[in-house]
């Protein structure tokens, strides 16, 4: 079973999960992991994997899996939250939760040939998977993701999305959270809401709006080409979007996804969502958005050491190029 380790200097949280495990020899460079013939293909629907599928789940498109390899599992230990001491020194928990895949029928498509419409069944998959999971009283955070391409940690070319529901708060979220909370103190309203007004009134980052969306290259990015995607209206909860409000993520992140594919041509790139933990019910500091990040490049030892990101394009220049008015 996964196991959550926590680093006793700062508080971060790993998890150890020996089930991945193989021997020194079979770490290989990621480049070799595409090799997946459509023939061998795992995920493609008459497979093992579809026999595995969660019924319920079984739509035109897209059908629903537990992860072979689960990070966080479902194995009814109660109070899986709690904190133990191992070896009288480390602090250690049972790292438990929701590990699924939501694959995509069709063999064929990637992230960036997905129409709107298959877009949309996606985040609404993400959404029902997300309400199952939250009623497991043992999650504090859920997190859907995408991986595209094996730079950006897909090991299976057959397009799919993960949810991860764990006992823990995301590291990155819990620092989002703690310095949206100082900037509320501070200024009385949502650091989110504060960033979407400035980018939308300076308009140098934007790269997509809809009526109900803004996505732009991050100011602060730690990627190239980063780009966060941000509801308009206040909200802490992406589990609680409207269909009309699930319908214009799907098509402004079709659209962003589409100018990074236009200017980057097929970039290995990850996505995910940052919402508020299912432990709270509403925030007025905390803001949902989803985080675009093109892995165009590795991270050295100055990124790795220092934490601190040296990021080669600048995120002015980013936007120009992604909407067509930057060409060299
Ligand atoms: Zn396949
Ligand atoms: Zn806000
Ligand atoms: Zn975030």
């Amino acid at each position: 079973m996964p196991q959550l380790r926590q680093n006793i200097i700062t508080g971060d949280w790993v998890v150890i999960a020996p089930e991945r495990a193989k021997r020194p020899q079979d770490f290989v460079t990621p480049k070799s992991v595409e090799v997946s013939k459509k023939e061998d293909c795992p995920f493609c629907p008459g497979g093992p994997s579809y026999k595995t599928r969660i019924k319920s789940e079984d739509t035109k498109n897209i059908y629903v899996i537990q992860n072979k390899f689960p990070a966080f599992v479902e194995d009814g230990i109660k109070n899986g939250r709690s904190i133990y001491v191992e070896d009288e020194f480390y602090r250690a928990r049972p790292s438990i939760g929701d590990h699924e895949v939501i694959v995509i029928k069709n063999h064929n498509l990637n992230i960036f040939s997905f129409s709107n419409s298959l877009m949309l069944e996606m985040f609404q998959v993400m959404q029902k998977r997300f309400i199952h999971m939250k009623k497991d009283e043992e999650v504090a955070s859920i997190m859907p993701i995408y991986n595209h391409g094996s730079e950006a940690g897909a090991s299976i070319i057959h397009p799919h999305a993960q949810i991860f529901a764990s006992g823990i708060v995301a590291n990155t979220v819990g620092r989002e959270m703690e310095g949206a909370e100082r900037y509320f103190g501070i200024n009385g309203v949502c650091v989110f809401c504060d960033i979407l007004h400035h980018e939308r009134r300076q308009k140098v980052r934007v790269v997509a709006e809809n009526k109900d969306f803004a996505a732009f290259a991050f100011y602060a990015a730690r990627f190239p080409f980063e780009i966060w995607v941000m509801p308009k209206k206040h909200d802490s909860q992406f589990e609680n979007s409207s269909p009309s409000l699930l319908k214009n993520l799907a098509e402004i992140m079709t659209e962003a996804l589409g100018k990074l594919n236009k200017t980057l041509k097929n970039p290995p790139l990850n996505f995910y969502i940052h919402t508020l933990p299912t432990t709270l019910e509403h925030s007025n500091y905390y803001h949902w958005h989803v985080e675009i990040t093109p892995r165009l490049s590795l991270y050295g030892g100055f990124e790795i050491g220092s934490g601190v990101i040296i990021d080669v394009m600048n995120p002015e220049d980013a936007a120009g190029y992604l909407n067509g008015k930057k060409k060299d």
